[in-house]
């Protein structure tokens, strides 16, 4: 079953992706499958609706269930940052204050590589945040604030 609901997971995506505008074969590329496969899913063969609708129950799941479940199914970093953060449809503004000491514990949790720690300071690209909140849970200083900005859609 984890097989089909990575491939249900990977049909939204792709979908979405279309939806964005880009093409077949970028998608293909994104996503590492062959464009032939991205063309199937698009059809609605090669995959069973079974899988798509429990794909999207747990793209519907909070922000972290929907991270760690994805990403536990995927064992990928990579391609877990492009079918949460395309599958996702709520935006959030990450910041972090002075008071961060540069400790690495966010860096390390955050299973999106959206934190990178720049001059001993943590710092967040929010275009990759899912707003999931486990950098700011592990943070000594209480320094990240994590803001939902609009529903994007
Ligand atoms: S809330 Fe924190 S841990 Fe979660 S995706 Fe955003 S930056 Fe990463
Ligand atoms: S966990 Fe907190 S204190 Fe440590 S680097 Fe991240 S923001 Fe700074």
């Amino acid at each position: 079953m984890p097989k089909h609901i990575v491939s249900g997971l990977k049909y939204l995506t792709a979908v979405e992706l279309i939806r964005e505008g880009l093409s077949q074969k970028e998608v293909a590329k994104i996503l590492e499958m062959d464009r032939s496969t991205v063309s199937h899913y698009l059809n609605g063969r090669n995959l069973s609706w079974n899988s798509i609708e429990v794909a999207e129950i747990i793209t519907k799941f909070c922000p972290k269930d929907f991270l760690t479940l994805t990403y536990a199914l995927l064992n990928d970093s990579e391609k877990t940052r492009v079918i949460v953060k395309t599958c996702s449809k709520k935006s959030y503004k990450a910041s972090v204050e002075e008071s961060c000491i540069g400790c690495g514990l966010c860096v390390d949790t955050c299973l999106l590589n959206a934190i990178v720690l720049d001059d001993l300071k943590a710092r967040i690209d929010s275009d990759w945040c899912n707003g999931c909140n486990m950098c700011r849970d592990v943070c000594p200083t209480d320094s990240i604030k994590i803001l939902e900005v609009n529903n994007g859609y």
